[in-house]
């Protein structure tokens, strides 16, 4: 038996198990069967004892203590131990401690890791490591999901089926846990001065031991009435007088979490390290944006988004600090903006109107007004002795390539250089073939380079470029390679931008003197994203398809019922048009997508569309094959095309009607509406039929519909986003951006275009930060991209 000491409260205090869990270093080894169980016998046993009410409260408090004791990791254990032996001490003067412990006196700083904290260990680290919170800055930054307003103590006699309330209660009756099929449902009788009620759980059946009979809770939940008896859905509670400061009566913060680390748990931390950290110093915001954007101070908004005093107060901490967020991001973009722009001398093209004139008069169409509106925006960037910097962003068939025809022509008449860069060799084997179409009446004959090309020609052509005999290369990333050097690059295309690194994209600018350049994108991206993904470009958008041009309509079905699209492909066949296969996606594997398309190209030849002529088109071909392949279905030899993901950036062909993309569930948004845009390219209206491996009632299932319900791309661009989340889309990471961990790009449109206005005007009038007020500024700048100012001149 464990000794015993003997208070003046004639209860036996439990100091011997603690002292000697202490000395075996909190292994929970102290008592048989473990602390906690036997702190919960004591603390029944003791409170029965009391002699007064507070002092029963106090031990009641004590053994609660101990739960979850066994889990806790050594240092925790040693925390729990010693706030019980305070208290303890505090009851043998016969004073009850309702205070918590005081905080302790270290300081902290942003960087510490959380295992500085009380209460976290290294179990705790990990389980913290697993939401991302490494450091105090990581915890402070760990922003509430929502907040629940606990501010009203409701009665349980007035309560209503389904709210979200906060009783105050007692329990009355040792609760009961009986199981309902699966399920173990434990429910603890409990009464205010209104009336009486349940506490219900469900799976938790430690809840019986741990409400125990005149026990005083706050709780909060949602309410049910069953049988005319209010009950309180799994709540929150909390002992009246523990820790309640933090998570009863107030404005309490939601966090999103993980299994192992509870919401009183989050808060109480994220007290902590407000307590212990000091006050911010400096502003990083400019002083004169506070009162002009109407911001809160920032020492402010970092209590008051975690516990705000009102509703009110914690929107403005939330705008506060996204706006910060914001304006950091758009102020490293201004910056970068203004390096790549900087005036060089020798980048300004000359750019006669004849040029536009000819090209025009080549085509057999004419231009769309949004074609015409961005060759003259192109026009003039080339005649700037500025770089352009410029994202030419328009849906799939909007005509880009004209737009980067007109752009290389203009280097070439102006006996410069031009490259046009494809991420796919079949890719830029096509645009070779449409340049050398357009330009052909004008005499220039584009030259392509790509990997595959034999090591003679490709050094034939390295050399060329190096003399400037070749004055416009078509190519793939070999293009990128250091081998490649030009005389006089003035022009640069990119197509299909998000497929290259923003590093390639710069070491393609550093080549040549500066060259102007233009990337050209269709995916379909939220106009408020473009202002973070491409901030530092400007932004042109092609936002008209071509004379009477329609997006195609798509259905969804189901794979058992594929026959239906594939009977509409032979029946467009048999109607004289064409039609695409998409295969699945497989994003692991180039060649693992390779052989699924064959296999599925011998499958359907043999089978469902037995009597059409079938063609392959996948990555795996060498890029002449492919493109021969591609260009076999343009003149109409091929009826059906069997392809991969290939198709998604080339592959013209206006007498495609059908596509029937298989697995679509595989695939994001922004790719299927890409994908979709290759078929209807002519006058006929075009079909894209999405077969999903999924069942209606599947989530994935209501992601495709969004493609059934809308044909335009910033809309399934914002649903994608919505769903997805915007970490992988900004690639902010690569870029050399911070993280946004408050600001919503979907919903803080206005925000972000105030903190885009300020930045840009800001880094105008002082672009090395040099002023002393954006001291701070500079600081959060160098920390981020610790290169770009020193190379920022002041003019
Ligand atoms: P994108 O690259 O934007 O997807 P393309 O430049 O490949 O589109 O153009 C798609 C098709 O539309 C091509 O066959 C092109 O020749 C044709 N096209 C481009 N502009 C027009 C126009 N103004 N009127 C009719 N057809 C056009
Ligand atoms: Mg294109």
């Amino acid at each position: 038996m464990p000794p015993k000491s003997r208070g003046p409260m004639a209860v036996d205090l439990p100091l011997g198990p603690l002292g000697l869990e202490a000395e075996r270093g909190y292994e929970d080894e102290a008592v048989a069967g473990g602390i906690s169980g036997f702190m919960s016998r004591w603390a029944e046993s003791a409170s029965r004892a009391a002699t007064n009410e507070p002092a029963r409260q106090a031990i009641l408090r004590v053994g609660v203590m101990f739960d979850g004791y066994g889990d806790l990791d050594a240092a925790a254990r040693e925390k729990v131990c010693h706030h019980a032996l305070e208290a303890i001490r505090a009851l043998t003067k016969g004073v009850p401690k309702t205070k918590r412990a005081a905080p302790p006196p270290s300081a902290l700083a942003p960087n510490h890791p959380v295992t500085e904290l009380q209460g976290v260990g290294e179990g705790r680290a990990e389980l913290l490591a697993q939401l991302h919170i490494r450091t105090i800055s990581d915890l402070l930054r760990h922003y509430p999901a929502r907040y629940e307003d606990r501010r009203h103590i409701a009665e349980l006699a007035e309560i209503d089926q389904g709210q979200k309330v906060v009783v105050e209660v007692e329990v009355i009756a040792q609760g009961r846990t009986v199981r309902r099929g699966r399920r173990q449902l434990t429910t603890v009788p409990v009464r205010d001065a209104s009336g009486e009620g349940d506490l219900v759980w469900y799976n938790q059946p430690y809840r019986q031991q741990q409400c125990r009979p005149g026990m005083k809770l706050v709780c909060s939940g949602t309410t049910r009435i069953v049988a005319s008896r209010p009950s309180i859905q799994v709540p929150e509670c909390e002992l009246i007088g523990s820790n309640q400061a933090l998570n009863m009566r107030r404005i309490v913060p939601v966090y999103p979490t993980t299994k192992g680390i509870s919401q009183p748990m989050l808060r109480s931390l994220v007290d902590q390290a407000l307590e212990r950290t000091p006050p911010l110093g400096d502003e990083v915001l400019p002083e004169d944006l506070l009162p002009s954007r109407e911001l809160m101070p920032a020492e402010e908004a970092r209590h008051a988004v975690h516990f705000p005093q009102s509703p009110g107060q914690a929107d403005d901490a939330r705008r506060r600090l996204a706006y910060e967020e914001l304006f950091i991001i758009q102020v490293l973009l201004a910056l970068r903006r203004r390096l790549f722009t900087q005036p060089v001398p020798g980048t300004k093209l000359p750019v006669p109107d004849s040029v536009r004139a000819e090209l025009e008069s080549a085509l057999p169409f004419e231009l769309t007004k949004a074609q015409q509106r961005v060759l003259t925006a192109v026009t003039k960037d080339l005649r700037s002795d500025q770089p352009a910097l410029r994202l030419i962003h328009g849906d799939v068939g909007s005509g880009k390539t004209i737009i980067a025809a007109h752009a290389l022509l203009a280097a070439v008449q102006g006996r410069r250089q031009a490259a046009f860069l494809a991420p796919t060799e079949i890719l830029a084997e096509q645009h070779r073939r449409s340049l050398t179409e357009f330009l052909r009446p004008m005499g220039i004959k584009p030259v392509l380079l790509t990997g595959s090309l034999s090591q003679g020609d490709k050094d034939r052509i390295r050399k060329g470029l190096q003399s400037g005999d070749i004055p416009l290369v078509v190519g793939t990333h070999a293009l990128l390679q250091q081998s490649t050097e030009f005389d006089d690059l003035a022009v640069v295309v990119v197509d299909e931008q998000h497929r290259f690194g923003v590093l390639q994209r710069a070491s393609l600018a550093g080549k040549g003197k500066r060259p102007h350049l233009f990337v050209m994108t269709a995916t379909p991206i939220p106009r408020t994203l473009a202002l973070v993904a491409y901030g530092d470009c400007d932004v042109s958008v092609l936002d008209e398809l071509p004379s009477g041009r329609k997006p195609p309509q798509t259905r969804l079905i189901a794979s058992q019922d594929r026959d239906k699209a594939y009977a509409a492909v032979r029946e467009t066949v048999e109607a004289g048009h064409q039609a695409f296969i998409v295969c699945p996606l497989i994003e692991e594997s180039d060649s693992l997508q390779a052989e699924a398309a064959i296999a599925r190209h011998e499958e359907l030849k043999e089978g469902a569309l037995k009597g059409a002529r079938v063609g392959l088109l996948h990555g795996r071909l060498r890029s002449d094959i492919g493109a021969n392949v591609a260009d076999e279905f343009r003149r109409g030899e091929i009826d059906v095309l069997v392809a991969t993901t290939v198709i998604e950036v080339g592959v013209d062909v206006p007498a495609a009607t059908v596509m029937v993309i298989e697995n679509a569930e595989r695939f994001g948004l922004a790719q299927l509406h890409q994908l979709r845009g290759r078929v209807g390219r002519g006058t006929a209206q075009g079909t894209c039929y999405l077969v999903a491996a999924t069942s209606r009632d599947n989530p994935a299932w209501e992601r495709l519909e969004v493609l059934e319900s809308t044909g335009d791309g910033f809309e399934v661009a914002e649903a994608d986003l919505r769903m997805r989340g915007p970490g992988e889309l900004t690639g902010a990471r690569q870029s050399g951006l911070p993280d946004m961990r408050i600001a919503d790009i979907l919903g803080d449109t206005a925000l972000i275009e105030a903190a885009r206005e300020d930045a840009f005007a800001l880094i105008d009038a002082d672009p090395t930060l040099s002023a002393p007020e954006h001291e701070a500024l500079r600081h959060v700048v160098h920390g981020h991209m610790p290169t770009i100012l020193p190379l920022m001149r002041a003019d």
